[in-house]
């Protein structure tokens, strides 16, 4: 048996598909119709089960291919996607006011991010059905990190992002020998360039909402963040969101293993979203449809004005009795630093984000003290060296001498 997905659901309209008959969006409710992938539960607790993770040798995302309905075929081939550490904070939730604070690294995937884990996905589909050359539209990392596992498995990429990513994803683009486009206008109308090439051209479509294995890749954060706390997990999972595909992933993750028997509760999961762009967070707190929001926040990952997963992500948040907040830059560069300077984790603002949040969100109420949390560290901060830079003071340039050293040192009150 090669997996053991049993449908694809309509988001909308709630229509079930075979396999074969879609790839990406619901055929009768256009971009709209997100398909969800369900599986048979009961078939696949024959399998899976304490003793399937306990026995298996695999110790990166694709541990769990059966999982997420991906052949075995071309994964020895793949770069090591997952398997990420889960650190218990040393010091930092004292800063954040809790008792205790996991942190997910994410930033130690291949290309920086927990992108790679549905980049990975994408590829492998893409091959399985065929397909020569693939294509995203990004804000940065999905592009990256589609770059990177392409180039691995020899496919070509055509690869969409707004003019403002940072320096840091750009480079990784072109050493990856992406063909990037770089698009002169914001995140929603790269991506609205990227559909109609999408259509025209015929390549695998990465977007990350339309695609419904995405979502299956991305959910392996939350299976690997289950296993590493004995299949206990916090009662909080706190992560950024942008599109919303990542919470959506997250909260499939433990579902999934909810549904396996596995974990006796889903955790409650804390969407962050930037107050420069929070069009989550606003329609939570005003009982109202999502609207369209400017794109104004360092934290360029999560900067997104229309988000692709509304339904998905606003959903993970409601069913793990969860809850939405927003955070200034301002806090996110702070977190940054104190995520470095006290843990030795260097993330990206869209990464930190999260961490920002579950300070705000115990400043509201919403986590108590004694609650545990898990914060996702979704990127590498080394992808953005520019924000990295305006989260700190450069250094002091000091005279080639030891006499000057001496001096600085004392100074500083250092010796
Ligand atoms: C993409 C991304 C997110 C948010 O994921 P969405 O699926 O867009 O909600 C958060 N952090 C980082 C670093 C990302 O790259
Ligand atoms: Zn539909």
């Amino acid at each position: 048996m090669a997996n053991f997905i049993q449908g694809f659901r309509c988001t909308l309209c709630n229509k079930i598909y075979s396999e074969f008959e879609v790839t990406t969006t619901c055929p009768s409710c256009g971009e709209k119709g997100i398909l969800e992938i369900e599986y048979d539960y009961n078939s696949m607790k024959k399998f899976v089960d304490k003793c399937y993770f306990k026995t298996n040798p695999d110790f990166s995302m694709w541990r769990y291919y059966q999982m997420i309905g991906v052949e075995k075929k071309h994964i020895p081939k793949m770069l090591k996607i997952g398997g990420t550490p889960l650190y218990k904070a040393n010091h930092l939730h004292k800063s954040v006011g809790i008792k205790s604070l996991y942190i997910k690294d994410e930033g130690q995937n291949p290309s920086g991010s927990l992108k790679d884990r549905a980049s990975g996905v994408a590829v492998l589909k893409a091959i399985e059905k065929g397909y020569k050359t693939i294509s995203c539209s990004s804000t940065g990392n999905a592009a990256s990190s589609l770059a990177c596992h392409a180039a691995r498995m020899g496919l070509k990429t055509v690869i969409f992002v707004p003019k403002r990513a940072p320096i840091g994803k750009i480079n990784q683009l072109s050493i990856y020998g992406s063909n990037v486009i770089m698009v002169d206008g914001d995140y929603k109308e790269t991506y609205e360039l990227s559909k109609q090439a999408i259509d025209h051209y015929g390549f695998y479509n990465r977007n990350a909402a339309i695609n419904p294995y995405l979502v299956e890749g991305k959910k392996t954060v939350a299976l690997e963040i289950a296993e590493q706390l004995d299949f206990s997990p916090t009662d909080w999972v706190a992560v950024s969101v942008g599109d919303g595909c990542t919470i959506a992933g997250v909260y499939k993750g433990f579902y999934d293993l909810y549904m396996l028997g596995l974990i006796e509760k889903i955790p409650k999961l804390l969407g962050v979203q930037s107050s420069g762009c929070a069009p989550f967070v606003k329609a939570y707190e005003t009982k109202k449809p999502l609207e369209e929001a400017e794109e104004n926040s360092i934290a360029d990952s999560i900067s997104v004005g229309i988000p692709r997963n509304p339904y998905k992500a606003i959903r993970a948040v409601e069913k793990s009795f969860g809850s939405w907040v927003s955070v200034s830059d301002e806090d996110i560069l702070k977190y940054m630093r104190k995520l470095g300077s006290k843990e030795g984790i260097f993330g990206e603002p869209a990464g930190v984000a999260a961490l920002a949040g579950i300070r705000k969100a115990v400043t509201l109420g919403i986590i108590s003290p004694i609650e545990s949390v898990t914060m996702i560290m979704t990127g590498n901060g080394l992808k953005d060296p520019v924000n990295a830079e305006k989260a700190t003071k450069p250094p002091i340039l000091i005279q080639n001498d030891f006499k000057a050293l001496e001096k600085y040192l004392s100074d500083k009150g250092e010796n």
